[in-house]
C-alpha cells in the first residue's frame, strides 16, 4: 500500500513538473507554439534583451537575410536600451513582454507582484515603442495557474516554441543545428536569446542552413493571435 502511494505520488510530481517546464504540453495554458501551415516558414523568437551589443548585430544580420522576429524583451535591461528597443521596432519586428525582472521567483509571485511585474514591463515597453503589448512568453517558459489566470485577465496571446535550441547551455553551434535539423518543420518557432557572447554566429549559421532548406523567416502572423 505504502509502495502504491509512492509511486502515485511521484508520478504526480513528475507531472506537475511537465506541466510547468513544458509550455508546449498546454496543460496550464495554451501558446502558439508553432504555426500550422504547410509553407517553408520558420518564426525567430528571441529572448532575454535587448543586449547592447548582441541585438545590434542580431538586427544587422536579420536585416541582411530580410528576416523578421519576435523579441521577448526583460524591462529591466530595456531602462537605458530605449533606442535599441526603438530600433527592433522600427526595423519590423515583434515585440513581447519577457517580465521587467526575469526573476527566478516569478513563477511563485503572488498574482498582484505578478500583475506589478508585467505591468512595469508593458509600460515600458509600450511608451518606447507607442503601441500596446499583448504578446507574452512567460520567465523560462514556466506556466502554472497563477501564471495562465493572468495571461488571459491581461489578454495576452502566450508564444512558445516548438524548437529550443538550449543555445544558453554553451558548447559548440554544431550541436544547436543539429537540434534544429532534427525538429525542423514548415511553422516552426525557434527559441533562441541574444544576450550570449556569440549569440550573432548562432543566428548566421541557423540561417544559413534554414535558408538552404528553403525556408524564410517572417513575423508570427495576426492571424493566429486570440482577440
Ligand atoms: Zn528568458
Amino acid at each position: 500500500m505504502v509502495w502504491l502511494l509512492c509511486t502515485l505520488l511521484l508520478l504526480v510530481s513528475l507531472f506537475l513538473f511537465y506541466a510547468s517546464y513544458s509550455i508546449q504540453a498546454g496543460v496550464y495554458l495554451k501558446a502558439i507554439c508553432r504555426i500550422k501551415t504547410t509553407q517553408r516558414v520558420v518564426y525567430l523568437t528571441f529572448d532575454d534583451g535587448p543586449h547592447p551589443i548582441q541585438t545590434p548585430k542580431i538586427l544587422s544580420i536579420l536585416k541582411a537575410y530580410n528576416a523578421k522576429a519576435c523579441f521577448f524583451c526583460i524591462g529591466s535591461k530595456v531602462v537605458g536600451n530605449e533606442a535599441l528597443l526603438k530600433r527592433i521596432y522600427d526595423e519590423g519586428h515583434l515585440i513581447g513582454n519577457h517580465s521587467f525582472t526575469h526573476s527566478g521567483l516569478f513563477p511563485l509571485y503572488s498574482k498582484s507582484k505578478m500583475n506589478t511585474d508585467l505591468n512595469c514591463c508593458d509600460e515600458l515597453l509600450s511608451r518606447v515603442i507607442e503601441k500596446p503589448i499583448y504578446l507574452f512568453r512567460p520567465p523560462f517558459g514556466v506556466t502554472n495557474p497563477t501564471i495562465a489566470r493572468i495571461a488571459r485577465d491581461r489578454g495576452y496571446q502566450v508564444i512558445g516554441w516548438n524548437i529550443r535550441t538550449l543555445d544558453t547551455q554553451g558548447g559548440d553551434i554544431s550541436r544547436i543545428l543539429k537540434r534544429i535539423k532534427k525538429r525542423i518543420q514548415p511553422g516552426s518557432v525557434i527559441l533562441l536569446h541574444d544576450r550570449l557572447d556569440n549569440s550573432d554566429q548562432i543566428l548566421l549559421k541557423t540561417l544559413d542552413f534554414l535558408q538552404e532548406q528553403g525556408y524564410r523567416f517572417d513575423n508570427l502572423p495576426e492571424s493566429a493571435f486570440r482577440d
